[in-house]
């Protein structure tokens, strides 16, 4: 598999090298040079397929022998061992379900497969892998999770003292063995901001071999398609084939992921991007003209985005044409009253509870629906369990909330965080002294 820089064409690396540098040098993204079309006659009988097997379907045509077959296939069955069962609210709405995983979020997906091909490449006798990652929440704990007790690496989590929930916090701090949290007296962005100092450090990259672990990073990328053709290999059991896929987005990682599966062949009518109030892409697509802004805090924060790092990839895709791009993607942004209104419309019309972020995938699909009539089936990603946010729920709602096991036994660990301040003279002296 080879891969260019959305920046520059021409440079181009292999997957090993993409996946440890996470970003080109001309600060572009890694994309596949070309973008490999599966058979027709999987894709006619991918009804037949459990999620692993078109797991490793997909990604042998992706990585082209850049993992060999077998150790792709041990690979794979090791991180997509959860599943992403597509749920019925009624005859022409799922959700796609994405919290099954350890840390309860669709980032385990990425966090998982990253953290098993990194491990692939480490191999034996060679330095250990320094994994940085800073955190506003749901990214930390799939990234410590996907981590945990894989052979030649550690992980070092930032993450903003009192602005993450309970769960969330007890997802960084409980593991233990090769995962490290460091509660930092700030917010989020001097967490982001100390370890961009880290990288930039001459003196910690000569000892240390640091690689970042966030959403950009193409291995991560790569097992979201997965989910999107298994979703479509269920609904294909039930006799449903005209989708239209509402993905909440924040980063737009999830979102590309979608975009790359349709690309690959994936039959998908529309996709819809569905943002809070963090409205750089709904902007762009009224408008055309791209502007990134500062991001403001919502419920949805895992959403809480002002300059979206994956939307070059999506441009890249489609070789920057503005057409082609708002034909595919519609794309509609919700307040926090709004996606409070959408968390208790679901729960009284199906039931359901969703987290906020769901909640927004929702009310965009509902909004496509009034524009847009037809006999589609509307499939929204549920990207998180609601139990990891229940300061945005009515009390009527979060006492139904059930928690699953995994979060349960949290509660009866001990939380282990070194605290810190601020400054890069901390952080530096920490990472010095592991
Ligand atoms: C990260 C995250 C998102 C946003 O996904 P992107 O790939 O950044 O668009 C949405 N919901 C939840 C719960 C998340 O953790």
């Amino acid at each position: 598999m080879k891969l260019y820089s959305t920046n520059n064409h021409n440079l181009k690396v292999d997957f090993a090298t993409a996946v440890f540098n996470s970003m080109p040098l001309d600060k572009g993204l890694y994309m596949p040079v070309s973008i490999p079309e599966l058979d027709q006659e999987f894709i006619s009988n991918i009804e037949q397929y459990t999620l692993p097997e078109i797991a490793f379907k997909v990604a042998s045509e992706l990585l082209q022998g850049a993992v060999p077959s077998d150790d792709l296939k041990n690979l794979i069955d090791d991180a997509i061992n959860f599943d992403a069962p597509v749920v019925a609210l009624d005859d022409h709405t799922y959700v796609l379900e994405l919290f099954h995983g350890p840390s309860l979020a669709f980032k385990d997906f990425g966090a998982r497969f990253m953290s098993r091909v990194m491990a692939y490449f480490l191999k034996d006798n060679e330095k250990t892998l320094d994994v940085l990652v800073a955190t506003s929440g749901d990214t930390g704990g799939a990234v410590a999770l996907g981590f945990l007790g894989v052979p030649h690496t550690r992980v070092t989590i930032l993450y903003p003292k009192g602005k993450v929930s309970d769960i969330q916090e007890l997802q960084l701090c409980t593991n233990g063995r090769n995962i490290h949290a460091i509660e930092i007296e700030g917010t989020f962005d001097d967490c982001q901001a100390l370890v961009k100092q880290a990288f930039a450090d001459e003196q910690l990259n000569d000892k240390l071999r640091l690689t970042s672990a966030n959403s950009i990073n193409i291995s991560r990328l790569i097992p979201q398609t997965f989910y999107y053709f298994n979703a479509y290999a269920q609904l294909k059991r039930q006799g449903k084939t005209e989708l239209v896929f509402s993905v909440p987005s924040g980063n737009f990682g999830n979102i590309a992921a979608g975009l790359l599966a349709y690309k690959m062949g994936l039959p998908v009518k529309q996709f819809i991007a569905a943002t809070n109030v963090n409205d750089t892409v709904p902007r762009f697509l009224e408008t055309g003209v791209y502007e990134t802004k500062p991001s403001v805090q919502t419920y949805a924060n895992a959403m809480d985005v002002g300059a979206p790092s994956n939307w070059v990839r999506i441009m890249d895709m489609f070789g920057n044409d503005f057409k082609a791009i708002s034909n595919i993607i519609k794309s509609y942004r919700f307040t926090d009253e709004e996606t409070l209104a959408g968390i208790k419309a679901i729960y009284n019309q199906f039931d359901y509870i969703a987290c906020p972020h769901t909640a927004i995938a929702w009310l965009a699909l509902e909004k496509y629906r009034l524009e847009n009539k037809g006999d589609y089936t509307g499939v929204f990603s549920s990207t998180a369990h609601a139990c990891k946010f229940p300061d945005v729920f009515p009390e009527e709602i979060k006492d139904k909330i059930e928690i699953p096991a995994q979060v349960g036994a949290l509660f009866n660990k001990e939380k282990q965080a070194t605290k810190m301040d601020t400054s890069f003279e901390s952080f530096k002296a920490y990472l010095n002294n592991y």
